[in-house]
């Protein structure tokens, strides 16, 4: 694992311990490094709708936008339980793909180390972004 790699994981290991998962009983942790330095961290919290539910990258992604952590995520990394492990579903690497560039790096665990790790253009190839939009 890299430098970076250690916090990530531990924060995300944290996290993930407060996940909120009584229908799918997954337990998922996420941690987003930040430009300005600062790390957040989220777990799912799911919802009896099943559609409110939330996965945890974006609630650490959400929280730092909330934290004012510069909106720009320089690493991201996924735990989850599951072998082979879980990487960012695509709504969550949409929303990571608002706030990063496109060599920003993915990491997903199995919580006890780093199992793969890929650029956004590699996770989100054609991303739909703003320049679409103008
Ligand atoms: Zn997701």
């Amino acid at each position: 694992m890299s430098i970076t790699q250690t916090p990530l994981l531990t924060a995300a290991i944290e996290a993930q311990r407060q996940a909120y998962a009584p229908y799918s009983t997954k337990l998922i942790g996420a941690s987003v490094l930040w430009a300005d330095g600062h790390i957040t961290s989220g777990c799912n919290i799911e919802n009896a709708s099943y559609g409110a539910t939330v996965c945890a990258e974006r609630v650490a992604i959400w929280k730092g936008i909330s934290e004012n952590h510069l909106r720009q995520i320089k690493e991201i990394l996924v735990v989850s339980p599951a072998n082979p492990p879980w990487p960012p579903c695509g709504v969550c690497r949409q929303v990571i793909s608002e706030f990063a560039h496109p060599q920003t790096l993915i990491h997903w665990s199995d919580g006890l180390s780093v199992i793969n790790t890929k650029t956004l253009i590699e996770m989100l190839p054609e991303t739909f972004n703003s320049q679409f939009l103008k």
